[in-house]
């Protein structure tokens, strides 16, 4: 029986949890335990669905969509990005140096970050980096000074903050950012740093960026982060008599993490955005811009599935004479922080083979020295699981293994990749021996 959200594309459950094809009980005795399992061909389908749904609503004014890699990143998925053709969004040295270990083309990557260090920033622009976002007056006088020591003109967008403020269900419109990321609109930051850029020769300022918040899923909100945006990009027409070409409107779309919960669907949030889009620049007088977007959630999440191994098992008297079943895993806060960070919500089954038995108030557990070492608060499971056991937990593929620690000295797990009936190791488990070797 096929799987639905949160699992990903190609999982099934006949008698024991598959993925692409490769039975759980496989996984886990090839790899071991925990392990995070990318279903390649649903990685593939997802990228695909933004690029076609870009293409689709902008036509010649589709410009790029830019995986964000820190949502996960490792070679293998730098090759997947590269194959499909679309770009990276790197926010660090560490990632571009993933990008450039697989020849991935510079030109379709896009540099972030709130502070990027020199180092940094005199690597991207050796390297040809397609384009870099700036997020500081700093930063401007950086990137500009170290492009012309290399005697380069160097392609960048200024992140701005729009003053939209999106959160999952809603958003919240403020004339104040209090945040560490861009320049403001509101504070007349954006339009200081539109005139700053443009006092250097060594910078090209081809477009402006916004990025409102992850796990997103009213429309309205990168709706009207779209507005604010054309309405710079209108002022700045106004004031200069020429056009910035390009607008990047950020990623942050939400995924299912738990059963019924929905999607956001790129055909009908880029058909949205197209329209708002289209109508304010015809409102201003503006050719439609280039406009790209930054998926990495809905790209990774849902395509890779965490199987854990059960070490104990354990009762414990509630109030009131109920009792509650807490289920140890062998991984949990170090492998994924985002329940005890954010309070996140995950579902999970058990994977290795049907259960008949009546289903008991459960909590999921890592093996972890704190209290709030929980994977999934509460969830109903067969009341017969045991050691040795395995727990599949689903949609663990951004924030999961790139926010990965080593809390404990717990070695970070292994990453592999299914398709079509086999799997292949992507990123190796650590050993206790890459920990030592640490040390002095
Ligand atoms: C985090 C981030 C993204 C990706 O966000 P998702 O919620 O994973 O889609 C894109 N762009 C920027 C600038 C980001 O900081």
């Amino acid at each position: 029986m096929k799987l639905s959200e949160p699992y990903s594309g190609n999982a099934s459950f006949d008698g024991e949890l598959s993925i692409a094809g490769v039975k759980a009980s496989s996984l886990a005795k090839e790899f071991g335990t925990p392990l995070f399992v990318i279903d390649e061909a649903d990685f593939y389908a997802r990228a695909l669905a933004w690029r076609d749904a870009l293409n689709k609503h902008f036509g010649e004014e589709a410009g790029t969509v830019y995986y964000a890699g820190k949502a996960f990143l490792n070679k293998e998925v730098a090759r997947w990005i590269k194959s499909i053709g679309i770009g990276l969004d790197a926010c660090s040295g560490g990632e571009l140096a993933v990008a450039s270990s697989v020849d991935f083309p510079v030109e379709q990557i896009e540099l972030h970050g709130n502070n990027k260090s020199e180092a940094e920033i005199e690597s991207a622009i050796k390297a040809g980096v397609g384009t870099i976002v700036m997020d500081s007056f700093h930063e401007i006088e950086r990137v500009a000074a170290i492009a012309a020591q290399q005697k380069k003109i160097q392609k960048v967008y200024l992140r701005i903050t729009s003053g939209v403020e999106a959160h999952t269900h809603e958003f919240i419109s403020t004339a104040h950012e209090d945040q560490k990321f861009g320049f403001s609109i509101a504070s007349g930051a954006a339009w200081k740093a539109i005139e700053a850029t443009l006092t250097h020769p060594s910078l090209n300022l081809t477009g402006i960026h916004s990025h409102i918040g992850s796990q997103i899923f009213i429309h309205d909100g990168f709706e009207a982060a779209a507005t604010r945006l054309i309405g710079l990009l209108a002022k700045f027409h106004d004031h200069f008599d020429m056009q910035l070409p390009e607008l990047d409107l950020g990623g942050g779309y939400g995924i299912a993490y738990l059963p019924g919960e929905s999607a956001v669907v790129p055909d009908e949030v880029l058909g949205a955005i197209a329209a708002v889009v289209k109508s304010e620049c015809a409102k201003h007088g503006l050719r439609v811009p280039k406009i790209s977007i930054e998926p990495g959630r809905h790209i990774v999440g849902p395509t890779t599935t965490t199987i854990y191994e059960v070490g104990t098992t354990k009762s414990v008297e509630l109030d009131g004479g109920e009792s509650r079943r807490y289920i140890s895993i062998d991984g949990g806060m170090s492998d994924n922080i985002r329940p005890s960070l954010y309070g996140a919500k995950y579902t999970a089954l058990l994977a290795n083979r049907l259960s008949d038995s009546a289903t008991v108030d459960s909590r999921i557990v890592g093996k972890h020295c704190e209290t709030g070492d929980i994977v999934i608060r509460e969830i109903d499971l067969p009341g017969d699981i045991a050691p040795g056991d395995l727990i599949a937990v689903p949609a663990t593929g951004a924030y999961g293994r790139s926010m990965a620690s080593n809390y404990n000295h717990i070695p970070r797990p292994a990453v592999v990749a299914v398709r079509d009936g086999s799997a292949r190791l992507i990123t190796r488990r650590e050993s206790i021996n890459d920990l030592l070797a640490l040390d002095i």
